[in-house]
């Protein structure tokens, strides 16, 4: 059998609804029961968005991250919405994250995983149950697949007909998606001269020489022969999707069977992860992902402990298989130092298997002097070179890197090389929850991160 193949183990007694009986956090409380069951019962009807086949593939791909033969890419909103919904949004950050790809490929001369976050990342955790603007205070809004944006309380009350709504735009993104991947849009000669008009602007000089020799293993691999004709992996790209497990009556009704292993699978994506916030190992989160065979991401924050981790990694992967846990974490620039060595100590004391991603968004959350949830360009960067630091100390592996990222030009995180200033904020945040890089922003930090890799 092929790795992708190899089934893997049913979780002991577990049954999808299961979750029911735990402790559940960051969920809303419908008004109608009525209208949710019904909700439910027409999307475990409909088809899955994705199949167990797939994911175990992403499984077999992980397992090379985590075995140092791989790198990770996972990216796009913090929350996708109904509004920006468009062709356009989503091929502008598979764009992106390919030309972002590409550039990783080159610093760690290792193939890359790509991971969006897309076609699914619906669902919000938030600091607060309620928001008071103007000595007004409504529910929190918790993203679209729950309720709405707009400020007022009809908009706020959780509405079941949503996760209708997320579904079809899932299945929409990710037919595009699809289409993307394998029918020609993805090709790597493409990829590449974007690439390198990104680099003829004056602003970005300094990433011209990567982008430079990049170019030239291009032209000496066509000189050699080697073409989207000749190699097929050179025309298409293998996409995954992901998002945060949060809304579990959706990941319930869209769970299914795998008729290849008989084991239960998500099929809302091809990963999911647990949020920093939801992660109680006693929790409904934690009881209803470790029954899936998916790859599972783990955000691990500040206030994660030793031990809270190493029951985590026994309930998530039992067996200890390569490719199931990514420990993402997620601490702030300033304070990897403090915990990543003691968490990493804990998957060394348990013998674990696992991928170490870094997500340097969200530690490094602020508010700008003009009023906005921001992020700088420069703290981003310092996370993920503490991150790589602290790895290479340790010899361990520093699998991947996890970003809030658009294809579209927006003004939302400060710095970068085509700068964006505290005062330019204003101009155009469109995000629905967390500040995300613009498409020039995410390029940039790739480069930077291959820089890292290189050395
Ligand atoms: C997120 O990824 O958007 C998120 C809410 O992250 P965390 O759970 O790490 O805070
Ligand atoms: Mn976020």
């Amino acid at each position: 059998m092929t790795q992708e193949q190899r089934p893997t183990t049913a979780a002991q007694s577990w049954d999808k609804a299961g979750w029911r009986a735990y402790p559940r956090v960051q969920m809303p409380d419908y008004p109608d029961a009525e209208a949710l069951n019904a909700v439910e019962a027409q999307l475990a009807k409909y088809p899955p968005l994705v199949f167990a086949g797939e994911a175990r593939r992403l499984r077999a791909h992980l397992a090379d991250v985590a075995a140092g033969r791989a790198f990770l890419l996972q990216g796009g909103d913090c929350a996708e919405s109904f509004g920006e919904f468009s062709a356009d949004n989503i091929r502008d950050t598979f764009k992106v994250m390919l030309q972002m790809a590409v550039v990783l490929t080159w610093g760690a001369q290792l193939p890359v995983v790509k991971v969006g976050r897309m076609a699914g990342q619906f669902a919000k955790p938030r600091s607060a149950p309620t928001e008071t603007v103007d000595g007004v205070e409504l529910p929190s809004y918790r993203g679209d697949i729950i309720n709405g944006f707009d400020f007022t309380a009809a908009a706020r009350i959780p509405d079941p007909q949503r996760m209708l709504s997320a579904y079809t735009q899932a299945a929409a993104s990710l037919n595009l998606l699809r289409a993307f991947s394998t029918g020609g849009y993805a090709d790597i000669h493409r990829v590449q001269s974007w690439i390198a008009d990104f680099t003829s602007g004056p602003e970005a000089e300094r990433y011209r020489a990567i982008a430079d020799r990049i170019s030239d293993a291009m032209a000496f691999m066509q000189a050699a022969g080697v073409t989207a004709e000749t190699a097929h992996e050179l025309g298409q790209v293998e996409f995954y999707t992901s998002h945060e497990a949060l809304l579990l009556e959706y990941e319930e009704a869209l769970s299914r069977i795998d008729t290849t292993t008989g084991i239960p699978v998500a099929g809302s994506g091809h990963m999911i992860w647990i949020g920093d916030r939801t992660r109680q190992p006693d929790g409904a989160h934690v009881e209803f992902c470790r029954g899936v065979q998916n790859p599972i991401g783990l955000k691990t924050g500040p206030t994660t402990t030793a031990d809270d981790l190493k029951v985590l990694m026994e309930k998530l992967n039992p067996e200890n298989e390569a490719g199931r846990l990514t420990l993402i974490a997620r601490f702030g620039a300033g304070k990897v130092g403090d915990h990543l060595p003691r968490l990493i100590k804990a998957v060394q004391e348990e013998g674990a298997n696992v991928v170490w991603s870094c997500d340097p968004m969200h530690g490094n959350v602020i508010k700008s002097s003009t009023g906005y949830k921001t992020r700088q360009f420069d703290s981003i960067l310092r996370e993920v070179r503490e991150f790589f630091a602290v790895h290479k100390a340790e010899g361990t592996i520093p699998g991947g890197v996890h970003f809030e990222m658009t294809g579209k030009d927006v003004t939302e995180c400060t710095g970068g090389v085509r700068a964006v200033t505290d005062e330019d904020l204003s101009d155009r945040y469109h995000t629905a929850c967390d500040p995300r890089l613009n498409a020039s922003q995410s390029l940039e930090l790739a480069f930077l991160v291959a820089e890292e890799l290189r050395n």
